[in-house]
């Protein structure tokens, strides 16, 4: 069903923006304040785009052309591909048209101060539009689909996917079990297989979905609130789902692992006092004394079936 755009007068285009015209102050963002309609179009069909911004804390701002504006919610996880798994839209303020096309670095201090970049535009057929339920068939390049919103208290709404998920897509996996080295003689030929250093840290899976990091030790130990300056990981990586087996290492000087961390000394140290522990090893590094965290990844081609010990095609550790 394809539905034409309703033209909306100027006068409601500009009481629908009000309250982002507000919270905004001209002279001091690069984000558009809603010019006159009147601009050219490729399609008949509604627009909607996806924003990633990178404020305060990591979203996807989701926006639907509806009465000559761009309706909007942030999702904190970013649109579901797993009609399995609803993720939180937070309604926000109506956007003019214009932000659509806005990719730029909103400055610190201003309202949503950080980076936004376009993550996927395109056009949209409505299929239902009502204060509780808001349906739609997106198509775009990286989300097409059938969709919809609706609320579930305040401004909180859920947005979940009608379709089955797209093809390719696999589920995380809730635990992976990493490969360990296991004593062994050395092949006599090297084609084919792989050597890793033995680093002497610890050793970290993690879960990385909708810009967030999970992590677990290689005994399912809760690790992520153990190493914040880890979620940097999860901002990188952005949209992308994975399973990153690595180990947690200390550097000291450049290329050498220093002493004095163990995975003992993480255990032993309760969840509060392990903050105090991090004051006193500086992530930051100087040319007399560099102390830092590092992670070594290892190969984990899959991300499916939870255990990856026993990966088939690939030979197993000979160190
Ligand atoms: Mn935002």
């Amino acid at each position: 069903m394809a539905t034409k755009r309703a033209r909306a007068p100027q006068m409601e285009t500009d009481r629908a923006l009000a309250p982002y015209r507000s919270k905004r102050n001209a002279a001091k963002t690069p984000e558009p304040m809603g010019g006159r309609a009147g601009k050219q179009r490729e399609s008949d069909l509604p627009v909607f785009v996806i924003q990633e911004h990178h404020a305060r804390a990591l979203h996807w701002d989701f926006r639907l052309e509806h009465e000559g504006v761009l309706v909007s919610w942030a999702l904190p996880k970013g649109v579901p591909e797993d009609p399995k798994s609803n993720h939180l839209a937070v309604h926000t303020e109506d956007h003019p048209l214009d932000y659509g096309s806005f990719e730029g670095e909103i400055p610190a201090g201003e309202y949503g101060g950080g980076r936004v970049q376009i993550w996927d535009q395109g056009h949209f057929e409505l299929q239902k539009w009502t204060p509780t339920e808001v349906m739609v068939v997106l198509h775009g390049s990286r989300v097409s689909g059938r969709y919809v919103l609706f609320p579930t208290g305040g401004k909180n709404w859920m947005i979940h996917r009608m379709d089955p998920a797209p093809e390719g897509f696999e589920p995380l996996p809730d635990r992976v079990r990493p490969m360990l080295a296991t004593p062994g003689v050395l092949p006599t030929d090297d084609a084919g297989w792989a050597f890793e250093v033995k680093w002497d840290g610890v050793r970290a899976i993690s879960f990385v979905d909708g810009g967030r990091i999970r992590m677990l030790s290689r005994n399912d130990k809760e690790l992520t609130s153990s190493f914040p300056e880890f979620r940097q990981i999860g901002e990188f990586l952005g949209a992308r789902q994975c399973v990153l087996d690595g180990e947690i290492v200390v550097l000291g000087s450049p290329d050498r692992i220093s002493g004095g961390f163990s995975a003992a000394s993480i255990w032993r140290v309760p969840p509060r006092s392990r903050s105090r522990v991090r004051l006193r090893r500086p992530v930051t590094s100087s040319s007399t004394s560099c102390t830092s965290r590092a992670m070594h990844y290892f190969p984990c081609p899959t991300t499916s079936g939870g255990d990856n010990s026993s990966r088939s095609g690939s030979p197993g550790r000979p160190l």
